[in-house]
């Protein structure tokens, strides 16, 4: 089992990509929190994991909230006795450009996408240290290394969460931990559902963008995310996954 012993947190895991992680992060053996602002969907997840004879819990978590993680690692570390990974995996996705972009809207994408990964990753360091290391994954985006058009806001928070674990992983290298950023294309999840891929014409123009000719489904991050998280990737720190079909290849 690829993470025996290990006890992680998933933000954002009640659905989409974090939650098809927690449920292979289960299957590989670890002890999975998820925490999400959506109770209901959180609370199904946590369900279906158990029942599948995995060890999770939900917790909810508003990642723009300081005091909200300081809840979620503190119920991981009472339920599991301690954190080794932390997936910052909770995001929204913003298609306005620049000039429709309001200082509200800016405000929203950038609290949640960018400074929820820095909440996290601040709660989650005095945990891992005590555990003797561990490894943060933070699910940036293509969106996060290329211009294009649209997604303003949405292109600078996660530009800034590419950047930010490149500063986790050089001032807590020396500390056992790692962090790394994950670089998604488009995936099928209700996050895309309702604009990326709206309609069969909207499928085939998205899928046509990588050459690998598809959209991408959660289990092709999840794996990535899964490599991360395990040991197997122990000499990997600051570095960028890239799972786009080719998409930034071009
Ligand atoms: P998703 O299905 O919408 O899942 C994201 C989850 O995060 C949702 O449950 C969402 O709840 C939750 N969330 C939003 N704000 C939160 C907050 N303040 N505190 C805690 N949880 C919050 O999206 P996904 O496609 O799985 O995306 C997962 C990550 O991958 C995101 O960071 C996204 O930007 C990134 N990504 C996605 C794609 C893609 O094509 N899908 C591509 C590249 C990168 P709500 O529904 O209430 O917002």
């Amino acid at each position: 089992m690829r993470l025996e012993n290990k006890v992680a947190l998933i933000s954002g895991g009640a659905r989409g990509m974090g939650a098809v992680e927690a449920q292979l992060f289960v299957n590989e053996g670890a002890k999975v929190v998820i925490g999400d602002i959506l109770e209901d969907e959180g609370r199904r997840t946590e369900a279906q994991i158990n029942e599948s004879g995995g060890e999770c819990i939900f917790v909810r978590l508003d990642v723009t909230s300081e005091a909200s993680w300081q809840q979620a690692v503190a119920a991981t570390v009472a339920r599991f006795g301690k954190l080794d990974v932390l997936v910052n995996n909770a995001g929204i996705f913003r298609t306005e450009g620049v000039l429709e972009t309001s200082e509200e809207l800016w405000d929203q994408v950038m609290e949640i996408n960018a400074k929820g990964v820095f909440l996290g990753t601040k709660h989650a360091i005095p945990e891992m240290r005590k555990a003797g290391g561990g490894s943060i994954v933070n699910i940036s985006s293509v969106a996060g290394l290329t211009g294009g058009p649209g997604s303003a806001a949405y292109r600078a928070s996660k530009g800034a969460v590419r950047l930010f674990t490149k500063a986790t992983a050089i001032q807590y290298a020396a500390d056992g931990i790692r962090a790394n950023s994950v670089h998604p294309g488009i995936i099928e999840t209700d996050m895309t559902t309702p604009n990326l891929l709206v309609d069969e014409t909207a499928r085939q123009r998205s899928a046509a963008r990588h050459p690998l000719g598809r959209v991408g489904q959660p289990q092709d991050v999840a794996y990535g995310v899964l490599y991360l998280a395990s040991d197997e990737s122990s000499f990997v720190t600051g570095s960028e996954l890239v799972i786009d079909g080719g998409l930034t290849a071009q």
